[in-house]
């Protein structure tokens, strides 16, 4: 059963596959707070959210 809803993309997933915590990559919060500023690192976020994040880094940092 679906235990944790992931507050980016709204997807019902099961808290195993809760990716994010709290010791998550700076960079990588930062980037997700940039669109949605009320989302916290300690809610997490499921995989294919962070995946895509991460994706988005290579894609578009060129600082
Ligand atoms: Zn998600």
């Amino acid at each position: 059963m679906p235990s944790y809803t992931c507050p980016l993309c709204g997807n019902a997933i099961q808290e195993e596959f809760r990716t994010l915590h709290e010791d998550a990559e700076q960079w990588l919060i930062n980037r997700i707070k940039r669109q949605h500023p009320e989302w916290v690192s300690a809610d997490g976020a499921c995989s294919p959210c962070i995946e895509a994040y991460k994706a988005k880094r290579e894609a578009r940092d060129s600082s």
